[in-house]
């Protein structure tokens, strides 16, 4: 009776023996790193905020072009 082997989540390989410091699930601590590196990449993509600019047009007080031009002739 053999114990079902675990295969690579990667790259399909047999994963490595189990042991201290053994990469498991994977086979190697580079297959590791690629399965985080997705995971961090997806995290990062889903968690960009997206908030819209709330740009109002400025309401244009001070409209006074008066240059106090109020002498009348005649
Ligand atoms: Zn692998």
């Amino acid at each position: 009776m053999s114990l079902p082997e675990r295969t690579c989540p990667i790259c399909g390989r047999p994963s490595a023996p189990p042991g201290e410091r053994s990469p498991r699930p994977f086979c190697t601590p580079r297959c590791q790193m690629v399965d985080l590196g997705r995971w961090l990449n997806e995290d990062y993509v889903v968690s960009v905020p997206t908030e819209p600019l709330a740009l109002g047009p400025e309401s244009g007080a001070g409209d006074d072009d008066g240059d106090g031009h109020d002498d009348r002739e005649r």
